[in-house]
């Protein structure tokens, strides 16, 4: 069993990672990149993230990520509720896991990354520490990063200005669905807190959220504003209309 002075460790040791992901995005120097898209980013010879995506080439090292978005930004979800005297972790969750010697704690962490415009990605990371979970669920967040589309669906705004969603699209994930609805400029993001840090991160301003099912798991719910956005983002838009729609994929 999972004591006090463990939850306290694991509360000190979240702090430590954060600081030191923020760390790692600035250093990559010393990048030795393993695959050939990588080689390639690092060598200048692809300088655009939107070239990678919409071409569809897969993703296998997150410095990708961080060398070509260098204004990429972290936050967690919070996935355990900490009430109580004594700090608790935050944003990881503890799970027992079952041993032959018996349970044993391990975490879970759920990332989300994105430059405030246009590309999010969330990662799911499992790990026996603190420090294991938070990271990979960095890396993997950074691995699906998705490019998303954005335009005023709004009937009562029709500026023609990509600060909302194009139209209404539905998401999913276990037993919660979502409907994200465009909104008027100045609406902002009427949504949970948690959901809000998507939002932002993705470079939405004004969004409607209805939300159905078990919302309460927070990995299925922001997995389902996530599946949305990315449904979004595999619509094909005719180049055109894209123009004149004032509509945007990816970064403006
Ligand atoms: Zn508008």
């Amino acid at each position: 069993m999972v004591n006090k002075e463990q939850l306290k460790e694991a509360a000190k040791q979240e702090e430590k990672t954060l600081s030191q992901i923020e760390r790692q995005q600035l250093e990559l120097e010393s990048w030795q990149p393993k695959t050939k898209l990588g080689k390639l980013v690092k060598e200048g010879k692809i300088q655009d993230i939107d070239y990678i995506i919409v071409n569809g080439y897969k993703i296998l090292e997150a410095e990708i990520v961080d060398y070509l978005l260098p204004e990429l930004k972290v936050e967690f979800i919070r996935l355990a509720l900490s009430k109580g005297k004594f700090r608790k972790p935050k944003l990881v969750k503890m799970v027992q896991r079952k041993t032959a010697e018996g349970n044993k704690p391990s975490w879970i962490a759920l990332a989300v990354v994105g430059d405030e415009n246009g590309h999010i990605g969330i990662g799911l990371g499992k790990g026996d520490d603190v420090p294991k979970a938070m990271q990979k669920a960095v890396r993997d967040a950074k691995l699906n990063i998705i490019a998303i589309l954005r335009g005023c669906g709004s009937w009562e705004c029709a500026c023609g200005q990509p600060h909302s969603i194009p139209y209404k699209i539905m998401g999913k994930k276990g037993s919660v669905r979502i409907h994200l609805l465009p909104a008027p400029v100045g609406v902002g993001l009427v949504a949970s807190d948690e959901a809000k840090k998507v939002f932002r991160l993705a470079g939405i301003k004004d969004i409607w959220v209805q939300s159905f099912g078990q919302t309460r798991r927070r990995i299925n719910f922001i997995g389902a504003i996530y599946d949305a956005l990315k449904k979004l983002s595999l619509v094909r838009v005719h180049p055109a209309y894209l123009h004149l729609s004032g509509l945007k994929v990816g970064k403006i």
